[in-house]
């Protein structure tokens, strides 16, 4: 379950001598505030997306929303909405929402990383490193071949005789006893081909 709600928090109180209360007349004890409401979600702000502006008269604790205001008050209610106007959320209402936009950016760098290295251990395969496959391509079943050793543009490998259907098998599966002990080999170009229809989903080259 995922707990969100909302909050108010109180951005700015600026006291403005020469309102008059609409209750008690007193000219020189309003104060207008502003809050802004955000959504939360497990209490981290996420953003905010509302407004209010408040009259409070400190003398006879009045307290009135734009509103509520009686329509004598119309330049309190003027006063209440330039300084809504003119007051911005403070920055931490956005945290939530600058975090998950980190984590995206993030999420995006290591996966273009990852194509990059992919494409270089392809490029240049080296005893040890285990590209990720599709069983065949009607199944969402993946395991893992292993390249045992590489002579000019031949690969020999060891496939992997276990499957998953977890896309990134490499830790449930990269165990020595679960390769076959029958190599087979295949050119270079065979694992480019592989790679370009989608058989071949990843490359690891372990220790890097
Ligand atoms: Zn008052």
């Amino acid at each position: 379950m995922i707990i969100f709600g909302t909050k108010n928090s109180l951005v700015r109180t600026m006291p403005q001598p020469g309102l008059v209360c609409p209750s008690c007349a007193n000219s020189e004890q309003m104060h207008l505030s502003v809050f802004s409401r955000y959504l939360h979600i497990y209490w981290i702000p996420l953003l905010p997306f509302a407004k209010t502006a408040v009259a409070q008269c400190l003398h006879c604790k009045g307290t009135w929303a734009q509103k509520e205001l009686p329509a004598e008050a119309s330049g309190m209610r003027q006063a209440l909405e330039t300084l809504k106007k003119q007051t911005r959320a403070p920055w931490w209402h956005w945290v939530g929402l600058l975090l998950l936009l980190a984590v995206a950016a993030f999420g995006l760098w290591m996966s273009g990383r990852n194509k990059e290295d992919n494409a270089t251990y392809l490029a240049a395969p080296q005893a040890g490193d285990v590209y990720t496959v599709r069983k065949n391509d009607s199944t969402s079943e993946y395991s893992l071949l292993k390249v045992v050793s590489t002579q000019g543009n031949t690969v020999e490998l060891v496939a992997n005789e276990y499957a998953t259907t977890n896309a990134h098998p490499l830790n449930k599966l990269n165990d020595p006893a679960k390769y076959s002990k029958q190599a087979f080999s295949l050119s270079r170009l065979d694992l480019q081909v592989m790679q370009q229809k989608g058989q071949l989903t990843d490359v690891d080259r372990l220790g890097k």
